[in-house]
């Protein structure tokens, strides 16, 4: 659809509603820190959506026996600032430099490596930005994603 004036964190709820099922199942907690004082942000919220759907299904795929999920929307500069950090396996330095590729996956015949470089396109699309860290080290492992997205300007 057109862009429209949008709440990141709602639209971020309405990502995880259809994870809702397979978090509980691999017991997974979800923490949610949703400031109240991020502005809204003029986005394709179906877009957006996705990129959100993306991130939090690559978490579930990243701890099958379970793990904490936080989840951030904060007021950032000019916009807003989403942060999806897991406790997940991690990424090795070799894939580190591969995820954007389109078609790099490492789920075999069940990944098809096309959601990481779709969502940069779509942040690149909407004057945003994805940056990712992430660590292996056994016990301390895990993956953080931050995404940034400009605000509707004043007066839209
Ligand atoms: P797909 O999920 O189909 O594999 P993506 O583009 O979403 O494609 O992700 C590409 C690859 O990046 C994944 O196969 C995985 O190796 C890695 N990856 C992405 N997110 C995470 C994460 N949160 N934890 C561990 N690995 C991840
Ligand atoms: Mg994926």
């Amino acid at each position: 659809g057109a862009p429209t004036s949008t709440s990141l964190a709602e639209l971020f709820e309405s990502a995880l509603v259809i994870f809702d099922k397979r978090l509980k199942r691999a017991g997974i907690v979800v923490n949610k820190d949703w400031d109240p004082a991020a502005p809204r942000v003029t986005c394709r919220a179906g877009e957006i959506r996705q990129v959100f759907a993306n991130l939090v299904g690559n978490a579930i795929d990243a701890m099958p026996l379970g793990g904490r999920l936080d989840l951030s929307v904060q007021k950032y500069k000019d916009g807003v600032q989403v942060v999806a950090a897991d406790t997940g396996q991690g990424i090795s330095e070799a894939d580190q430099a591969r995820i954007l590729e389109p078609f790099f996956t490492t789920k075999g015949a069940s990944g098809t490596g096309l959601g990481l470089s779709i969502s940069a396109e779509i942040l690149q699309r909407h004057g945003g930005t994805m940056q990712f860290t992430s660590s292996t080290r056994q016990g301390a492992s895990g993956t953080q994603f931050v995404l940034y997205l400009p605000a509707t300007p004043p007066g839209e």
